[in-house]
């Protein structure tokens, strides 16, 4: 048989969990799927000190187990499973699971997250959490007066760049062009930034260290007959090239922006269908914080209760 739910909640990050926190607690019996990376991206962070509530700090990990205590405290029904297909064309919404089981949800709170985007090079996996991160806001305050690198040449990197210049000694851009992608104002940013140097056209062949990230492998001019390798000393690397919001199984469903991002009408958490909402990173290329996340996951609680209630479900 069809399982029905009133209210389903796709992904178990920030977003995902505060609207299953506001669902279970406004009587929606919610069922949330944690997809691939249950807790999402913060549980490949180390410490997370900039969430309000936790003034000692707690790591990514312990803190969504929290959230997920508090979402389960009140009822809301947590299943390991991702979502593979949705069909959004009929009421109630049809989500396929596991390739397997369709669930038919009244509305549906999509908190499927985004991922950063890796060069794909074995050290960054052996040093994860080791001096290798994709946020800066997050793992920044590790790195004062220390030198690091970042990666990329986009506004994502300039403005990563620029946070970590105010914490670190020296903050290296690797950057593989001769030029920089970021918007004009960014780039005279980083290049006025005493403690920013620009390496243009080079590449990162890996990273090397004992005990974590000492230092990285670049090349410069790589394949022109001048090539030339180089080395650089750093205490972390960071990743800025870029994220793609984990959208897939959603195209052709829903309105999106050029990147893939779910397009909502601010301030709600409105899709461009009715009884579907996104919350998170998923709809957010600019932020991408938990707590903001989490703010957006109660708009969409809010948001699906009102639904129910306006439509008698
Ligand atoms: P972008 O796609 O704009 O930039 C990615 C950068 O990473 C580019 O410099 C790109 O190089 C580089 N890159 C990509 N892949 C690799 C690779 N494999 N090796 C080395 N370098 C690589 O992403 P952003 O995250 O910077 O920005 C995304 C969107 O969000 C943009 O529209 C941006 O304007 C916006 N944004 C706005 C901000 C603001 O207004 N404050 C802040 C942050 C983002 P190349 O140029 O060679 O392709």
């Amino acid at each position: 048989m069809t399982k029905r739910v009133r209210c389903l909640i796709i992904g178990s990050g920030p977003a995902g969990y505060t609207a299953a926190i506001y669902a279970a607690r406004a009587n929606l019996s919610p069922v949330l799927y944690e997809g691939m990376q249950p807790g999402g991206q913060l549980t490949t962070t180390t410490e997370v000190e900039n969430y309000p509530g936790y003034p000692e700090g707690i790591t990514g990990t312990e803190m969504m187990d929290d959230f997920k205590k508090q979402a389960e405290r009140y009822g809301t029904q947590v299943v390991r499973g991702r979502a593979t297909s949705v069909d959004f064309s009929t009421s109630p919404k049809k989500v396929t699971i596991d390739n397997e089981e369709v669930i038919e949800a009244d509305t549906v709170i999509i908190s499927t997250g985004a991922t950063a985007k890796y060069l794909g090079i074995p050290d960054e996996t052996k040093y994860a959490g080791m001096g290798v991160s994709a946020c800066a806001t997050c793992d920044g305050f590790f790195y004062r007066n220390k030198t690091v690198a970042v990666v990329g040449g986009g506004d994502t990197a300039c403005e990563e760049a620029t946070y970590l210049s105010g914490l670190a000694s020296k903050v290296y851009m690797i950057v593989r062009k001769d030029h920089l992608r970021a918007s004009q104002i960014m780039q005279d940013r980083v290049m006025k930034n005493p403690k920013i140097e620009i390496l243009f056209e080079h590449n990162t062949l890996g990273l090397f260290g004992e005990n974590g990230v000492e230092g990285a492998h670049l090349v410069k001019r790589m394949g022109e007959a001048d090539e030339e390798k180089v080395d650089i000393k750093i205490d972390g690397f960071f990743l800025a090239i870029g994220h793609h919001p984990n959208t897939d199984i959603f195209k052709g469903q829903l309105e999106m922006d050029n990147e893939g991002y779910i397009t909502t009408q601010f301030p709600t958490t409105f899709t461009s269908v009715e009884g579907v909402y996104a919350a998170g990173d998923v709809a957010d290329s600019l932020y991408r914080q938990a707590i903001t996340s989490a703010g957006t996951g109660c708009r969409a609680a809010i948001d699906a209760e009102r639904y129910l209630s306006e439509h008698n479900l």
